[in-house]
């Protein structure tokens, strides 16, 4: 297919400001949509009350007086003869159009009347009448050098000269079902609309034929996974297996039972395990996986299990060794920081089928890693290792069964998507004998009320995690810091407590000690960014204290808040925050992180849900998961019903997008 420089107009300048805003081939340019439309209607001044908005046209009567002002502000003013009466037009900072703007010439003003001054103060104005008496005006992300009627421009010269190449996901089949328009023209009304009837018709079209598309993939990734699935044959030993069950010194939930039943009937099928367990902080995934692992030991295979740091890593490895304390099973941990000679002793152990269970980062999945029969492997806080390392993994050992862990409960509509090809368990219950966390949000005036309420969780000998969102004071912010609470603490409690802090500029090894003479109770204030945001289990930790909260997106400040409150004591957050922000009292209100992620979906979209952005497979032109939900079913179960379908056997365009699965 043609590229951007053959389109008529496009020279290497504009190719080099598309490619600014992601704009790389012909296709990129016809599906660069508009984020919003303008309706240009025709007002008239004498229907128009004071204050409103209105659009208007006409000629332009008077010379515009140009006024600057300081700071490089300037503002213009002159008359405008319009149908309805001629009335005044202000505007500012547009000092460049004064040479444009010549009287006698035609433009169309948009701003707020002023009805008692008879002037428009106009926020834009353009070049030209309204030709009709309504105009559709599409609105596009443009950068500077390239405006939005550049943009405009080049679009429409694109589907001109290319509109019948762009290629269209949609099989016959479904366009004939649901009587969509031909890509081509579909393109040319999204770009140029002339009802809001047809726009709204071909929008529906675009984003059926978008989420097609993606789940396309999702279901090609689930076929494959089914196809290529033979697992591994074997057989728990349920006794074995229920006797270390039983020396778990407390009661599984009905939840955590299930999805240890839902993984070892997957460990014992002939079909490869490729399972999602989905649960809140603060729910005991971790025990699951730890029967899950000693399920697949018993059965003669080798564990992995990745932790997104070597804290968690740490954490997980310590609790498993007391876990399996009487048991001649034999773990490692293996991260980064290991010192050669350790790295290279575990490596020969995993190749010969020493070590039974590896906990260790991303370290486990290095190519210098071989196993001798890796049966099971598990990722801890799936989310922050990436979608695309599903498929590395999937490739590492025999024909492992996966696990996924994540504690960011994910709606229900964005859950059936990205992990649309895994099977899911689970678990909604907390633990009995928990205690819910409360919330308060305080002001930075109001520092004292917090001190003091962290002096009553210490003097009964409890300990407090207190958050920054920076580590070292900068000019070009005013944000807390890690250093400067460590000043203020030491000052306040210094005599008494022991303080120190953590964060990730700290070298793994350092961290670790500081972490784990916490969990041992011999830091009291511990003060820390968000590294000790994923998975950290303290339960002597009963407060929490967040300053400058409302950096923080709503999921961070879950997770961060899933800290503490995991010991039977009554636990505290408390936001601190001289803005209020929706999130804060979203913060208040409920501490199920269903509820959160649901509003956190609301407040940003998907794109951030989990505070990190997602993979690039994730990014939607046009659909939107949640207001389009309706649409992306019917999309699933199309898509689904093509896979199997004769049409797909020669249809080359799906099967290309097919085959994009496997090259990112
Ligand atoms: P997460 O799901 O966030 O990873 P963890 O697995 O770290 O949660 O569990 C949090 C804490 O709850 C741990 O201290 C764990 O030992 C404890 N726990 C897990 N399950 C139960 C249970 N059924 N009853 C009581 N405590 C439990
Ligand atoms: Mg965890």
């Amino acid at each position: 297919m043609a590229d951007l420089k053959d389109i008529k107009g496009i020279g290497p300048r504009a190719i080099c400001l598309l490619n600014k805003i992601g704009i790389y081939t012909i296709e990129d340019l016809v599906t660069h949509y508009p984020f919003r439309y303008d309706v240009l209607e025709r007002g008239d001044l004498s229907k128009t009350e004071d204050g409103e908005h209105i659009v208007i046209d006409g000629k332009i009567e008077s010379v515009p007086i140009l006024m600057r002002f300081k700071a490089g502000l300037n503002k213009m003013n002159f008359r405008l003869v319009t149908q309805s009466g001629v009335v005044g037009v202000s505007i500012f900072n547009r000092a460049f159009l004064k040479s444009k703007l010549e009287v006698g010439t035609g433009i169309t003003v948009i701003g707020k009347f002023d009805k008692t001054k008879n002037v428009i103060t106009a926020s834009e104005i353009k070049l030209e009448t309204l030709t009709n008496k309504r105009k559709i005006e599409p609105v596009y992300h443009c950068t500077s050098g390239l405006t939005n009627k550049n943009l405009a421009t080049y679009i429409n010269m694109a589907i001109l000269m290319y509109g019948k190449e762009i290629p269209d996901y949609i099989p016959k089949t479904y366009i004939e079902r649901y009587n969509f328009l031909n890509k081509k023209t579909s393109l040319n009304i999204i770009h140029n609309p002339s009802t809001e009837e047809k726009l709204k018709e071909v929008k529906i079209r675009l984003k059926y034929e978008e989420l097609f598309a993606f789940m396309l993939k999702i279901n090609y990734l689930k076929m494959e996974n089914k196809k290529n699935n033979q697992g591994l044959d074997r057989k728990i030993n349920r006794e074995k297996l229920n006797s270390f069950i039983k020396k778990i010194p407390f009661q599984l939930t009905n939840d955590q039972k299930e999805a240890v039943e839902d993984i070892i009937k997957d460990l014992e099928s002939k079909n490869r395990m490729n399972r999602l367990l989905q649960g809140d902080v603060g729910s005991g995934k971790t025990i699951v996986s730890f029967i899950a692992m000693v399920a697949n030991y018993l059965s003669g295979y080798q564990s992995a299990l990745m932790a997104p740091t070597e804290i968690l890593a740490v954490q997980h490895f310590n609790n498993l060794k007391e876990f399996l304390k009487d048991s001649n099973i034999n773990v490692e941990l293996l991260t980064g920081s290991a010192t050669k000679k350790d790295k290279l002793r575990i490596y020969e152990d995993l190749k010969n089928g020493d070590i039974d269970i590896v906990i260790g980062t991303h370290a486990l999945i290095q190519e210098e890693v071989e196993y001798k029969n890796l049966g099971l492997v598990i990722t801890d806080e799936q989310h922050r290792f990436g979608v695309n390392q599903r498929a590395n993994l999937q490739n590492k050992g025999l024909k492992p069964d996966i696990l996924y862990m994540s504690a960011t409960p994910i709606p229900r509509t964005y859950a059936l998507t990205i992990y649309g090809d895994m099977d899911m368990s689970i678990i909604k219950e907390r633990p009995t004998g928990r205690q819910p966390v409360t919330t308060y949000v305080k002001k930075n005036e109001e520092i004292k009320d917090v001190l003091e309420m962290m002096y009553d969780e210490l003097k009964q000998n409890h300990q407090v995690y207190v958050i920054a969102p920076l580590i070292e004071d900068s000019e070009n912010s005013d944000l807390t810091t890690v250093n400067k609470l460590k000043d203020q603490m030491l000052l306040a409690f210094g005599k008494k407590y022991k303080i120190d802090i953590i964060h990730g500029k700290m070298a793994g090894g350092a961290k670790d000690l500081i972490m784990q003479e916490f969990a041992q109770g011999n830091i009291q204030i511990l003060i820390s960014t968000t590294v000790i945001e994923v998975g950290v289990d303290v339960a002597n930790a009963t407060t929490m204290v967040i300053f400058d909260a409302n950096r923080f997106g709503l999921s961070t400040l879950h997770q961060l808040r899933g800290r503490v409150g995991r010991g039977s004591s009554k636990s505290k957050c408390i936001l601190i925050s001289n803005s209020d922000t929706k999130r804060l009292e979203i913060m208040k209100e409920t501490d199920d992180g269903f509820v959160i992620s649901e509003e956190d979906f609301k407040l940003r979209g998907h794109g951030d849900l989990f505070g990190t952005k997602q993979s690039g497979d994730m990014e939607f032109k046009i659909a939107n998961l949640r207001s389009d939900y309706k649409i992306l079913l019917q999309a699933k179960r199309d898509s689904k019903e093509y896979l199997l379908s004769e049409e797909r056997k020669n249809d080359a365009i799906k099967e290309n997008l097919i085959h994009t699965i496997n090259s990112n």
